[in-house]
C-alpha cells in the first residue's frame, strides 16, 4: 500500500481519553461526561476517511485480512504504549449468520494482531452477538439505543472476573456499540473495560 501518508492517525495528546473526539487538548469531552456504560479510556488508530476509508472496506468487504493487519500493525507504537492497561482482548462479536455471510469477523483479525504485538490472549467466543441489529449511523439516538440493546450475552467458556479487558472493534461512530457490549463485561464482572478501534468517524 502506497498511501500511508494520506492516513491522519488521532492525536492522543489532543482528543477526548475515551471517545477520541478532537477537543484541542487531552480531557473528557462533554459527551462522554453526560454518557452510561462508557468503557474507561479509548485508544483510536485513524480518522475514517480518504484512503483509510477505502482500506477498511477493503478489509470488511472485499475479504482482505492482510490489509487489515497492516493497519493494526500501523498503530503498533500506541498499542505497545496502551498494552499495560489490559490483561486480554476481547473482539467485537458479530452474529453466527453475519459471520457465515461474510466469512469472517473483522474484528478477530485485529484482535489476533493485537495478540501477536502484546502476548496477551484473546477471548474469542466469551461475548456473542445474539441479536441481528440494523446499521446504527441510519438511526436516531433513541432508535440506536433500542436497536443494540440485548444485542450481546456473555457465554461461560471463560471467568472474566478481576480480568481488565481490551475490547476492539474496526470502527467507532457513534460509540452505542461498544458502550452496550461494555455493559454486558461490566455484567461478567471484569475489573475494567479499554477499548481500541482502528479507526473513528471524523
Ligand atoms: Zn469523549
Amino acid at each position: 500500500m502506497q498511501c500511508i501518508d494520506s492516513f491522519l492517525p488521532v492525536d492522543d495528546e489532543t482528543s477526548c481519553p475515551i471517545c477520541g473526539m478532537p477537543v484541542g487538548i487531552r480531557e473528557v469531552c462533554g459527551r462522554c461526561i453526560d454518557e452510561k456504560n462508557l468503557f474507561e479510556e479509548g485508544l483510536y488508530g485513524f480518522y475514517y476517511k480518504d484512503r483509510l476509508r477505502d482500506a477498511i472496506h477493503a478489509f470488511k468487504f472485499s475479504g482482505r485480512k492482510d490489509v487489515g493487519r497492516y493497519l493494526v500493525r500501523l498503530a503498533e507504537k500506541k498499542i505497545a504504549a496502551f498494552s499495560a492497561k489490559f490483561d486480554s482482548i476481547i473482539p467485537l462479536p458479530v452474529t453466527e449468520k453475519r459471520l457465515r455471510e461474510r466469512g469472517f469477523n473483522q474484528s478477530f483479525i485485529l484482535a489476533e494482531e493485537i495478540s501477536r504485538m502484546t502476548g496477551k490472549p484473546v477471548h474469542h467466543s466469551t461475548l456473542r452477538k445474539i441479536k441481528e441489529t440494523k446499521d446504527q449511523y441510519a438511526l436516531s439516538k433513541n432508535e440506536r439505543r433500542k436497536n443494540i440493546r440485548g444485542a450481546f450475552s456473555l457465554t461461560d467458556t471463560v471467568n472474566l472476573k478481576g480480568e481488565r479487558v481490551l475490547l476492539v472493534d474496526d470502527l467507532y461512530t457513534t460509540g452505542q456499540t461498544s458502550r452496550e457490549a461494555t455493559r454486558v463485561l461490566y455484567r461478567g464482572k471484569v475489573a475494567s473495560v479499554v477499548f481500541f478501534a482502528l479507526a473513528r468517524t471524523p
